[in-house]
């Protein structure tokens, strides 16, 4: 890239360490970048920087806001006694956008994964078992329907079962192996209704 000037090529080498970029797509950014107005670059800057410094998980379910306790935890008209386990916040935000789910959430950050190394306890499943001490009715554990997801809702509700509440699983409408940001509200929607007890 030594036919861009540094400070050019230093702008498309850090577009492309993103994920899902390409060179060609950094390039094409860094140029669209380049020609924006100076007001709209520093603004694009400084929200990466707020939410970098600011961004930090809920002390409740773990999702990342930017206040101690998020929007749903706060929110008193929502079914705390009901509790949904997804794997990260984009998939939260999948469920959100529904707008028919009325409990809160509990977010893992990952799944469980003996061939990435990935175990038990390098997820949030210690913090969940600390919000299960108080008052809940229902888990609904909403992990991905791929290897890891499926092993991680196994090992949930064996870790749940002793404690005498419900552990549901949503229904395979889901594709298997399908990420759950992905899949459209009707089908999350059917998976969430048609969820069956483990
Ligand atoms: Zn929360």
């Amino acid at each position: 890239m030594d036919y861009y000037s540094r400070q050019i090529s230093k702008l498309i080498q850090e577009l492309s360490a993103l994920p899902g970029i390409g060179t060609k797509s950094a390039q094409r950014l860094a140029f669209h970048i380049l020609n924006m107005p100076e007001d709209q670059v520093k603004e694009l800057s400084q929200a990466i920087l707020d939410a970098k410094q600011n961004v930090r998980y809920c002390k409740e379910c773990f999702t990342l806001t930017d206040e101690e306790v998020c929007p749903i935890c706060k929110d008193s008209a929502r079914n705390h006694k009901l509790i949904m386990v997804v794997e990260n916040t984009r998939d939260l935000a999948a469920y959100e956008k529904t707008q028919k789910y009325d409990g809160v959430y509990h977010v893992l950050h990952g799944a469980i994964s003996p061939m990435l190394g990935i175990g038990p306890g390098d997820i949030k499943l210690k913090e969940l078992m600390q919000r299960l001490q108080q008052d809940v009715d229902e888990v609904i554990i909403a992990t991905n329907s791929s290897l890891e997801g499926e092993t991680t809702a196994m090992y949930i509700s064996k870790l749940i079962k002793p404690t005498g509440i419900k552990v549901t699983r949503i229904a395979s409408g889901v594709p298997v192996g399908g990420d759950l940001e992905y899949i459209d509200e009707v089908t999350l929607l059917r998976a969430l209704e048609g969820r069956t007890e483990l």
